[in-house]
């Protein structure tokens, strides 16, 4: 498939970007793997496509006690951040994605704002609590908590006008780990059932927090609250996590999505699984 005719234009700054995106209302092209095959099979026709992808702001991974991970910086460079206290379920959910080429060639701001609901990068943003970024012509910012970011199927709380620049990280303390686990479809690797934890212990081994999110099966990334009313307190076991997750099911509920890969049923069964894998591997990395 071919797509509709369009006109190419390159910015060579965010400035210029914005300037670009009000002069001609075209869309923004990054890594471009999810936006061409969308034009390919003619569910999108932007008449103008305004590269970003060389404006060299946006890329790549600054720490100042916290982390700043710029709109164009690739699943590459996440997975193979070195920083301590760089959070290892995005280093996780990062390798994960796709193929090498996937990996080199798409972006975390791509990512994000293309707000795919098998994507893997929401589902690890909203349970890390990070800050999504975004910059409207005239250089206004705006920040946005991830869990409000992502509000439906392919929607996400960006304005038509707005640029996402970055996505802000508190670093991983030492009491704390996290773990994304994922259920992939074997042909693209996108997530049928996808899951983050993170947990703090204390000196005991005792679970004192977990926050846990889950996408792939839900049209948005979705933080699930009553996963943590049955670990906290408690050490983290393979009994103890198997227990909490199941009342991932019933908070969920009728949000499940089926598809041609993978009925709600299927899936239904398969997210306590993936909900206790992340729960156990983010217990035993914390402390
Ligand atoms: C074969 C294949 C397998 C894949 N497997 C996975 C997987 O397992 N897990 C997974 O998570 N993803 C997967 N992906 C998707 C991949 O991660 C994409 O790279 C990503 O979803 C989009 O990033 P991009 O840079 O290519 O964005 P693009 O395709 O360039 O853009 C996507 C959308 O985001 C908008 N956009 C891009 N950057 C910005 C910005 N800075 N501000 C505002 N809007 C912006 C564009 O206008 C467009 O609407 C797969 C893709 C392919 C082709």
């Amino acid at each position: 498939m071919y797509p509709r005719p369009f006109e190419y234009v390159r910015a060579e700054s965010v400035g210029q970007a914005l300037d670009l995106k009000s002069d001609t209302g075209g869309r923004f092209i990054a890594g471009g793997h999810s936006l061409l095959p969308m034009m390919k099979i003619r569910m999108t026709s932007p008449g103008t496509l305004i590269d970003i992808g060389r404006i060299d702001d946006l890329r790549g991974i600054s720490s100042n006690g916290g982390f700043t991970i710029g709109a164009l910086t690739t699943h590459s460079m996440l997975a193979s951040e070195s920083a301590a206290g760089f959070p290892a379920a995005l280093k996780e959910a990062a390798g994960m994605i796709g193929d090498p080429q996937v990996r080199n060639r798409g972006t975390v701001g791509g990512n994000v704002a293309h707000a795919d609901p098998a994507s893997d990068l929401p589902t690890v943003f909203a349970a890390l609590g990070a800050t999504m970024t975004a910059m409207s012509k005239g250089g206004a910012t705006r920040d946005m908590a991830a869990p409000d970011f992502f509000t439906g199927l392919f929607e996400s709380a960006l304005n038509e006008d707005e640029l996402l620049t970055a996505i802000r990280l508190s670093a991983e303390g030492e009491s704390q780990g996290s773990a994304y686990a994922k259920l992939f479809n074997p042909a693209s690797r996108y997530a049928i059932v996808g899951a983050c934890a993170v947990v703090d212990v204390d000196g005991d081994g005792t679970c004192t927090s977990c926050t846990v999110a889950v996408g792939g099966l839900t049209p948005k990334a979705t933080v699930l609250e009553s996963v943590a009313d049955g670990l906290v307190g408690n050490p983290i076991t393979d009994d103890s996590a198997e227990a909490a997750a199941r009342a991932a099911v019933d908070e969920v509920g009728d949000d499940i999505m089926g598809d041609l890969y993978a009925g709600e049923d299927y899936r239904r069964d398969m997210l306590p699984i993936f909900v206790g894998r992340a729960l156990v591997a983010a217990g035993a990395r914390a402390g």
